[in-house]
């Protein structure tokens, strides 16, 4: 499906169209690569950090790779690019004049806009399985609650974790949240555990569900599968609807994520839970010019599970799309989402669990697909063209 609509030229005679793009996401990164889109525009990126790559975090977390591999510093994309980057936020956004107000202080104008912001996660109501007294501190200690989103909240719990392996203090960690991202979690805690050469009884990890046990979408056999390789780590399942109250020293909760905080100071049309309204272009309803991606988007009719896949493949039809923009005749590229995605859950210890579908295969041959792919798609991305 294409669609044509009439839409404005850029305002500046003899000047190339300003383009600003707002959050090194998945999908802004494939921007930086494309030739034929910096031709055409005076790019500027905002960000006030770097980009964390999710598919690698667990093996961050559990000491397989450093916090480096993890992490692509988007000044090193821009430098030689022609493309300025501004180390700040978005933080206010007023479409029909084209300005952004960036947490800096400065505005910038812009003829076209990309918005790659991510996600963020979801803050629960006090009575929510997330909320702070579902597990009990130890008595005298105080407990620590960790978000697994921004990625860097990982690198900072594997610090502290080693610290306390290192003191030989024990460790109780309860991960609230059993869908993909808990159990590579709790799998990557027990393997970090592992590599310390802890004592019996050292670390206690629990992962906890709400009655539909780990990985609730997977094929039956899978989850069985699943089942027993947590047993082997010695990691507890625990069902939420039967224990709730269980002493712990860290708290992680994995409940899901949601659209970035704010998103409403923006003024752009949302749905809510899911994110920045957006038409099968990429282009955010009702407005003109203004692309959002990845996971801070919501496609109209087809909601979609907040996975680094959807950014990676919405890239190249937003280079497409931000170019065509640009001819009032051309008309836009819809994005297709797959109908399945492979998705490889890290279990540790070189073993992982890939899902397609029904299709389902564990061992060793996944966790080393799973870090081929990874691997090369950081070092696609960091790369020069
Ligand atoms: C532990 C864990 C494991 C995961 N594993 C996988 C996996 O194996 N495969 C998979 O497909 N998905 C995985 N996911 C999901 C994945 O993390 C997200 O879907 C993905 O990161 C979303 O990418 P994005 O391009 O939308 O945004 P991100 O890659 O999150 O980038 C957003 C950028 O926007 C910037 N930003 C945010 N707000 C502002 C602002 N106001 N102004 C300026 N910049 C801003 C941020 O600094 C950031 O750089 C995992 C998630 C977690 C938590």
């Amino acid at each position: 499906m294409s669609s044509t609509t009439a839409r404005s030229r850029p305002t500046a005679i003899g000047s190339k169209p300003r383009l600003l793009l707002i959050g090194a996401g998945h999908a802004h990164l494939h921007l930086l690569h494309q030739s034929s889109l910096l031709s055409r525009f005076d790019v500027t990126l905002v960000d006030p950090g770097a980009f964390w790559y999710s598919g690698l975090a667990s093996g961050v977390l559990a000491g397989d790779h450093s916090p480096a591999t993890d992490r692509i510093d988007p000044a090193t994309l821009c430098h030689g690019r022609g493309v300025a980057l501004v180390r700040a936020r978005l933080c206010a956004l007023n479409t029909d004049a084209r300005q952004a107000l960036l947490s800096n202080g400065t505005s910038l104008a812009f003829d076209r806009l990309g918005l790659n912001l991510g996600s963020a996660p979801v803050l629960r109501s006090s009575d929510d399985e997330a909320s702070s007294d579902s597990a009990a501190s130890l008595p005298g200690d105080k407990q620590t609650h960790w978000q697994i989103k921004p990625i860097p909240h990982l690198v900072r719990l594997r610090r502290s974790l080693e610290r306390r392996f290192q003191r030989r203090q024990s460790v109780s960690v309860e991960i609230l949240g059993a869908g993909a991202s808990g159990v590579e979690i709790a799998c990557a805690i027990e393997a970090l555990g592992r590599r310390h050469q802890l004592t019996a009884g050292a670390l206690t990890i629990r992962l906890r569900h709400r009655g539909s046990g780990p990985l609730p979408e997977a094929p039956a056999r899978a989850r069985r599968y699943l089942l027993a390789a947590l047993e082997r780590r010695g990691i507890l399942v625990v069902d939420s609807r039967h224990d709730r109250h269980l002493p712990a020293s860290d708290i992680v909760d994995a409940t899901g994520l949601g659209p970035p905080r704010g998103l409403e100071r923006f003024g752009l049309p949302t749905i809510d839970g899911r994110g920045i309204a957006i038409d099968p272009s990429l282009e955010v309803q009702g407005t003109d010019g203004v692309f959002a991606s990845g996971d801070c988007a919501a496609l109209i009719d087809h909601p979609l599970p907040r996975l680094g896949v959807h950014g990676v493949r919405q890239g190249p039809v937003l280079a497409r799309n931000l170019i065509a923009s640009l001819d009032p005749q051309a008309s836009l590229t819809s994005y297709r989402p797959p109908a399945r995605a492979l998705s490889i859950v890290n279990l540790g210890h070189g073993e992982a669990l890939a899902l397609y579908g029904n299709a389902w295969w564990g061992g060793r041959l996944a966790s080393r697909l799973k870090r081929h792919l990874d691997l090369n798609f950081m070092q696609r991305t960091r790369r020069l063209r």
